[in-house]
């Protein structure tokens, strides 16, 4: 049974899709086929231009994983390792969470990982030579959300786990907020019979002690056991 919290946010999502048709995005760069597979979309995204990102990053960083995958965890966007690499989850953050996931009973290389945002947004530090990340806004967001919505689609996956914020309002609309939605199913959304919200990996990385960053850990692990438990019981 859906919680009223969830349907209002699913409301939300719905509401708030239309009407923008100023906006560019990454629909016109769809492959223009009925249910393009994995490897369709990665090299159609490759040459998306559908909102101002691709600009000043080396290229499209695609989600990864095997088709047959059953569960899928979204994240923000690419760091500065993925775009080096042009390869999801490959830096520190990715290293955290390959741990969280091997101590919740998950094997990443069963998983398929992917991002709300598929090019690398960022700043230049002081001294203009390191590239710091930056939040994508909501319509870079918005932009970039039929790649996402297309690879769901191509994986139909049981579970779909949500890695912080940007990645929930991706999915479940603008008023999503982790701490009010993690830590239990949010079942029969739009995506996947089940979905488990939890932290950005790089929040752990972010903590400002020891035990900020344990206790933080603690929880990722906590929900990614969730996650297994659901696809166990699928
Ligand atoms: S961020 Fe997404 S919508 Fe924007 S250019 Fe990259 S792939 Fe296209």
């Amino acid at each position: 049974m859906r919680e009223s919290g969830k349907e209002s946010l699913l409301a939300k999502n719905h509401a708030s899709s239309g009407a923008r048709g100023e906006e560019r995005g990454a629909e016109a760069f769809l492959p223009p086929k009925p249910e393009p597979t994995l490897a369709d979309l990665k090299e159609a995204a490759a040459g998306c231009r559908g909102c101002d990102l691709y600009k000043n990053a080396t290229g499209t960083v695609f989600g990864e994983g095997p088709a047959r995958a059953r569960i899928v965890l979204v994240g923000e966007q690419p760091g500065d390792q993925e775009d080096r690499q042009g390869r999801p989850f490959v830096g520190p953050a990715g290293e955290v969470l390959a741990r969280a996931l091997a101590e919740a009973g998950l094997e990443r290389a069963e998983t398929y990982v992917t991002n709300a945002v598929k090019h690398f947004k960022w700043t230049p530090d002081s001294r203009g030579k390191r590239r710091l990340h930056a939040k994508p806004n909501g319509g870079e967001v918005r932009a970039c959300r039929p790649w996402l919505a297309a690879e769901i689609a191509a994986l139909k996956p049981r579970v779909v786990v949500i890695l912080g914020a940007t990645a929930g309002q991706s999915l479940l609309g603008s008023a999503f907020r982790v701490g009010a939605m993690r830590g239990r199913d949010l079942a029969d959304t739009e995506w996947a019979p089940h979905a488990v919200a939890t932290i950005h990996p790089s929040a752990v990385l972010r903590a400002p002690d020891d035990a900020a960053r344990a206790e933080m850990y603690e929880g990722l692990v906590r929900d990614l056991r969730l996650a297994a438990e659901l696809l166990g019981a699928e």
